[in-house]
Formats: structure tokens, C-alpha cells, sequence
């Protein structure tokens, strides 16, 4: 997957299918609420780790949960929408609703994610009866769920899956051998295809098949830093209190895991400083995750006989070989200093070392599908210590969104078949039009931009195809191995199939039918590479989409969101790529400056404290430009939208519809209602180190104190904090 796949940020565990640009924080899925995307890596952890008690909403109980609808009623009155138009829209909802005891945030989108969770769970358990007579999907969707739900089965087997794998790493004879083990623990687990925002999740690094940035109608070899078990370089390197503290509750997490495999205390002990050693030294060498976001510091092209000179340690043609990679045209090392300091690294370092850091890579990554006390460890350091989470969730959850990661085309038919009917897709197709339309007349209108510059970017706009709600084609998992009897199993056959497919793409054609999320997530994106925006089926619901409002309400929410992944084609990443997804320079040099000036307002105005993450946290605005960029010129296009459509029906946004307010202060209530979200410090603080998207405050506050056009809706004046005095504009 690729690196610059931006999405909207709303979920928590992205797994599977790619995302690129985000730990997969990045990546999403439906995990928990709305809204941020996060590490992926750890929400999914946080998901997938133990059985749990009930939690409100019924959701551990077969209860339909509520999905929330816009309800104008809840604005707190006692409030200056010119002081905080967030908490004046949010502050009723959040009192009422507090985050669950498993859950490490809580919106108004985390009762669809419930609900779309339920649905999926009805399909497995329905799937699951062991039936003779069952259709292959529903075999193999509902033997891996039985599998997953089979609790007490795992528990008898204990630490035996883990066994075997420890047994190879303990008979490496020498470090020549390490080739073919990293070979195999990429396959084993998820994770080796998929480059975030920060690194690839992986051991050593990742590896996968891209479109090439020069010439996107290619697919070539692409590697990538990896090797870091924390969010990012930030966990290993910084030295203030809370990261001091962080690190040292992750040594004590290394030990207790490694004691968990039966290491004795004293082993158990050095080999966690034997790890910590070893990932501090590649976190220092790793891209920092700012220079990471522009695509000239990764697109760094090498024959194989530069990668093999690279770092000899490693067995290249071995590598290859075993993962079946198809002949690259070339290969792109994202970083290559780093991939000098691992060659160091691997040389200095005796084999008993790296025999520590594979042992412990196959303890932590198995560690979501073993027994309890496993589990219970995991959660302890990844979702409680890092997350803030108190509790783990259901089981059932935690499974539903591993079969959605794992199976998610198999899982994805029936969601479509039951929520999302033909008429939720016509309409969408409908607004994507409209606001695909405000932009052309947005640029058109620019007062800026050359015309020569303007013609490129209508050029680039009406390229982009919308994909909406599923993918044409349905993925087929029939060489996927899965037994009712190994969940861990099971998880390693899915992910060695997911690494080969992205990995045979090498030297093919594009695919550009492919999705990178599955139709139930809670997400969107758009793909510079392949200029495509995509909604999955699983936004398409309220409160994001509701077929029962108005167009007020409905612009406000998922028009946004429509107008946020239109402009990431127009980001400060995004406008380096043309209309066929190349990495070429369509601007002129004046307005290239012009853009980078108006850009350098958003990030100047986004780098700011962040009370909600912990005192003295401060997001920094060049890590999060793009999204915020797309915050700040998708509630314009979706405004000037819903202007048109009103006036087709001959009303304008300032005439009074229903409930009392203008049409104008419905789209701006129904946007920061959609928004609204219960937020840990403990994830807060991850997401402003780690997450290219701003906290939910920022996705309303900011983007409005910089737009006349809600100052107008409620009457905010100079001097108000609604009010910016430097305010910005991009698009
Ligand atoms: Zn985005």
C-alpha cells in the first residue's frame, strides 16, 4: 500500500486493507468511534485483546444499538457560539455521554459503529453454524469466527501456537539465516505491505507493491522503514517526563511478556533491554513522520544492485525469491539512511540479539490471538498505558473487526446487501457532483491563481473518479486456509495471502478497481495515486448520511466530508501529483508560492497547545497541513453546495428551515454535531505525535473561527474567539 492515502481520519483501527499514509492509524476501519483515524496498530490492539464485561449500549447483549440523528435540540443555549461553536453544539452530548470504560474515545459516530459491528456479528454468527451444506464464503467467514469466538479452546492451547515459532528462532545457526526468518514472520502476521504515517508496522521493514510516484501506470518494489513495536521514533527519543515514563513502563511490558513465554526473571530482564537497544537505534534513524509526508524525501530510486549494497546483511535475492516478488522495473527505499543504520546495526549486534528481538516480534504480534494472560498483558501496555483505555472490549467486537480485516470483501457483500440500499448510493452520487462542481467554480473564481495553473487543476478534478459504497468486484479468499480450530493460524494464513497479493502486483497493470478499506468501515479517502475518492457503505449512515434530513444537515456532515477528501487531491501533497496520479509539478513557479504562502497560515494557525492531550503537548501544524487543509476547504465547497441546491429549490441559507434555525446554521450545527467526540488524554496525546488528522476541537473551532461565512450564521464579531484576526483560506 501506498504512503499518501489520506482519509478523513474518523476511525480507529484500520487494519487490513491498507491505508496508506497511516499506521494505519492510522489505517481505519470501524473500530471505535469516528473521527480519528489512529494508530491502527494499536487501536486494532486495543480491540483485539480480551474478553470483557458488558458495556453500555448494549453492547455486549444482541440489542440493536441506537445510531444517533442530528438533534439541533441538544446546542447548550448557555453557551456563545462565537466562544466555542464546538462545545456550544457538543457540550450537552458529551456531558450525557461518556466514554465507555473500553473504549479510549466516544462521538456521535461510535453508535454506528456499534451498529454496523452488530450487523456484521449477525452475518458471522449466522455463517458459523457448522453446516455441510454452507456456501464456501459463508464457510470460510464462519469458521474463522468460530475460531476467534472459541475462547476456551485457546486458553486450553495456551502457549502452544507460540511454541513452533520459538523453535525456529532458537535453531538459527547463524546471522545469514535471518533472511528467511524475517521472510517468515512477514508473512505470519499482518502488517509488512502496509507503509503509515510513521513506518511499516513490521520486523526489519516493510515491503510491498506500489504504483511508482514518476509514473504511476506502473507497479514497482517498495521498501520501507520498519521495525519499531511503539507508535513512532518520538516513544524511543524524547526525554520529557511523560515519554520517560511511557518507556519505562514499556521495558517493564517487555519483561513481563517475555516472562509470560517462560524466560526466566533475570533473561526475562536483559532481554528487554536487549530490545529496547535495538529499537531506540532504529527509531534514530528513521524519517522523522513531518519529512515523511512529502513524497520527493521517499521517492529515492534504486536498481538491486544498489539495495543489495545497501544492506548486504540482508539476502535480497533471497528475500525476493521467497516472497515471490515479481522483477521491479526498480526499487524505491523510502529511507535510505535507514536501511544504512540497519546494516550497522545488523553487523555490531551478535545473532543472540536479533534471536531476542524475533522472539520477542512473535510474542507481541501473536499476542491479540493467544490466551488470557497474553492478552490481558497486551492490553495493559498498548490500549491502557499508551490508549488510556480501562477496560478490553466484548470479544465479539474484537473478532468482528478482525474477520473484517482479515475476510473483509467476504464480510462486505452481506453488509451492502442489508445497509445500503440503491437509493443511499444515488443520493451520495448526487452530492459528490455538487461539490465536485463547487470546487471547479472555486478555482475558477481564484484570484491567485494563473489561468494556465487553473486549467491543470480543472484538468486534475475531472479526473477524479468517485467510488461509492463497494468495490465493483468482490475479492475471493478461496486460497485462504481456515480452520475452525486455530485462530492464530488463521490470522497468519490471511495475512501471507493479503502480503502475496500486494506483493505479485510488482510489474502488472494498475488495479484501479481496488479499495483500500472494506465496505463497513467508518471512513473515506482519496487516493492521489490513483485519483479516486472512496466512501465506503459504512459512513454512508447517520449521522453522517441520514436519508431522512435535509440537504442542510446532510451537506454539513458527509458533504464535508465529501469536500475534505476532494481537496486532499489540492493539499500540499496532493497538488504535487497530476490527474494520472504522477509525482509532476503542474504549477507555475508563482503559483506554487502563492499556494505555499496561504499553506503556511493553516500550519502556523494549527500549531498550537493541545490542553486536552496533557500539559505543555503541542501539535505541530506541518504534520497535520493536509488534513486540516481538507478540513478547512471541504465545509466550503460543501456550504456553496448546499447553496446551489437551495437555490434550484428557490430558498437561499438564510431563509428559516425546520426546528427554528436558518438553513446556514443547520450546516454548521449538523457538521460540529458530527464531530462531536469524548476524547482520553492518553490517545490525544498518541494522535497529536503520531496522527497527520487534528483532534475533533480543532475540526470545528479552527475551521470555523477562519470562515465570514459562519461568523455570519451566528453574529460573531471582531475581538471573539470565532473570530480569527489572521484568518485562512487555502481553497
Ligand atoms: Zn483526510
Amino acid at each position: 500500500m501506498r504512503n499518501f492515502f489520506r482519509a478523513i481520519g474518523l476511525q480507529s483501527c484500520v487494519i487490513n486493507s491498507a491505508k496508506r499514509g497511516h499506521m494505519n492509524i492510522p489505517r481505519l476501519r470501524i473500530a471505535f468511534l469516528l473521527i480519528l483515524v489512529l494508530p491502527a496498530v494499536l487501536l486494532c490492539q486495543t480491540a483485539m485483546v480480551k474478553p470483557a464485561l458488558p458495556v453500555g449500549g448494549g453492547a455486549d447483549t444482541k440489542e440493536v444499538p441506537k445510531l444517533e440523528h442530528f438533534d439541533p435540540h441538544v446546542v447548550d443555549k448557555t453557551l456563545d457560539p462565537c466562544n466555542s461553536f464546538y462545545k456550544y453544539t457538543c457540550n450537552k452530548w458529551l456531558t450525557s455521554n461518556p466514554i465507555p470504560p473500553d473504549q479510549v474515545f466516544w462521538g456521535t459516530g461510535s453508535g454506528l459503529e456499534l451498529w454496523n459491528e452488530n450487523l456484521l456479528r449477525e452475518t458471522l454468527d449466522a455463517a458459523s453454524t457448522n453446516d455441510p451444506n454452507r456456501n464456501a464464503v459463508n464457510k470460510k467467514i464462519g469458521d474463522y469466527w468460530a475460531a476467534c469466538m472459541d475462547e476456551s479452546g485457546i486458553e486450553a492451547a495456551g502457549l502452544k501456537p507460540l511454541q513452533p515459532e520459538l523453535d525456529r528462532i532458537a535453531a538459527l545457526k547463524s546471522k545469514k539465516d535471518l533472511t528467511l526468518e524475517i521472510v517468515h514472520l512477514h508473512h505470519l502476521y499482518p502488517g509488512v505491505w502496509q507503509q503509515g504515517d510513521n513506518q511499516t508496522n513490521a520486523p526489519f521493514f516493510g515491503f510491498t507493491g506500489q504504483q511508482d510516484y514518476d509514473d504511476a501506470s506502473k507497479v514497482v518494489a517498495q521498501i520501507d522503514q520498519g521495525g519499531l513495536s511503539l507508535p513512532n521514533r518520538d516513544y524511543y527519543l524524547k526525554t520529557d517526563e511523560k515519554s520517560a515514563e511511557i518507556l519505562k513502563k514499556y521495558r517493564a511490558h517487555l519483561q513481563k511478556m517475555f516472562a509470560l513465554s517462560r524466560e526466566p526473571e533475570a533473561q526475562a530482564a536483559a532481554d528487554a533491554g536487549t530490545v529496547i537497544e535495538l529499537e531506540t537505534a532504529m527509531a534514530k534513524t528513521q524519517m522523522d513522520n513531518i519529512k515523511r509526508r512529502d513524497p520527493k524525501n521517499i521517492n529515492n530510486k534504486m536498481s538491486l544492485v544498489q539495495v543489495r549494497e545497501l544492506t548486504p546483511s540482508i539476502d535480497w535475492d533471497a528475500y525476493l525469491k521467497a516472497v515471490k516478488a515479481p522483477a521491479s522495473d526498480h526499487y524505491i527505499v523510502t529511507s535510505p539512511d535507514f536501511f544504512r543504520a540497519e546494516e550497522k546495526l545488523l553487523q555490531e549486534h551478535p545473532l543472540e540479539h536479533w534471536k531476542t528481538y524475533l522472539r520477542w516480534q512473535v510474542i507481541h504480534k501473536s499476542a491479540p490471538y493467544m490466551n488470557k494472560a497474553v492478552v490481558d498483558e497486551n492490553f495493559d501496555f498498548f490500549a491502557h498505558t499508551l490508549a488510556g483505555a480501562e477496560q478490553q472490549q466484548p470479544r465479539w467486537r474484537r473478532c468482528v473487526r478482525v474477520a473484517d480485516r482479515d475476510l473483509g470483501d467476504a464480510l462486505g457483500q452481506a453488509y451492502v446487501d442489508r445497509a445500503f440500499p440503491p437509493d443511499s448510493k444515488a443520493r451520495t452520487i448526487q452530492m459528490v457532483h455538487a461539490i465536485e462542481k463547487a470546487l471547479t467554480e472555486d478555482v475558477q473564481s481564484l484570484s491567485w491563481m494563473s489561468s494556465a495553473t487553473k486549467e491543470q487543476a480543472i484538468t486534475k478534478l475531472k479526473g477524479i473518479e468517485d467510488k461509492i459504497g463497494y468495490p465493483s468486484d468482490w475479492r475471493d479468499y478461496s486460497n485462504v486456509n481456515v480452520t475452525r480450530t486455530s485462530y492464530l493460524n488463521n490470522v497468519a494464513h490471511a495475512s501471507s495471502f493479503e502480503f502475496e497479493r500486494w506483493v505479485a502486483k510488482i510489474g502488472k497493470p494498475v488495479d484501479r478497481t481496488e479499495w483500500t478499506m472494506t465496505p463497513p468501515t467508518i471512513n473515506a479517502y482519496y487516493d492521489p495515486q490513483l485519483n479516486t475518492i472512496n466512501f465506503p457503505a459504512g459512513i454512508l449512515q447517520p449521522p453522517y448520511f441520514d436519508p431522512a434530513k435535509d440537504d442542510a444537515v446532510n451537506f454539513g456532515a458527509i458533504g464535508m466530508i465529501i469536500g475534505h477528501e476532494i481537496i486532499h487531491g489540492f493539499d500540499d501533497q496532493g497538488r504535487k501529483f497530476d490527474a494520472h496520479g504522477n509525482l509532476r509539478d503542474w504549477w507555475t513557479a508563482e503559483d506554487g508560492k502563492q499556494y505555499d504562502e496561504r499553506g503556511k497560515c493553516i500550519s502556523d494557525e494549527y500549531t498550537q497547545e493541545v490542553p486536552d492531550a496533557g500539559a505543555g503537548v503541542k501539535q505541530n501544524g506541518l504534520l497535520t497541513q493536509g488534513e486540516d487543509t481538507a478540513d478547512n476547504g471541504g465545509i466550503h465547497l460543501a456550504l456553496n453546495a448546499l447553496e446551489a441546491s437551495l437555490k434550484e429549490q428557490g430558498k437561499s441559507l438564510d431563509d428559516e428551515g425546520p426546528d427554528g434555525w436558518t438553513y446556514r446554521q443547520r450546516f454548521f450545527l449538523s457538521n460540529a454535531y458530527s464531530w462531536c467526540t469524548n476524547v482520553r488524554p492518553e490517545i490525544a496525546r498518541m494522535i497529536v505525535t503520531t496522527d497527520p488528522h487534528s483532534l475533533p476541537i480543532f475540526r470545528i473551532d479552527n475551521v470555523m473561527s477562519n470562515m465570514p461565512e459562519f461568523q455570519q450564521a451566528f453574529g460573531c464579531k471582531a475581538g471573539q474567539k470565532m473570530v480569527r484576526a489572521n484568518a485562512c483560506r487555502v481553497w
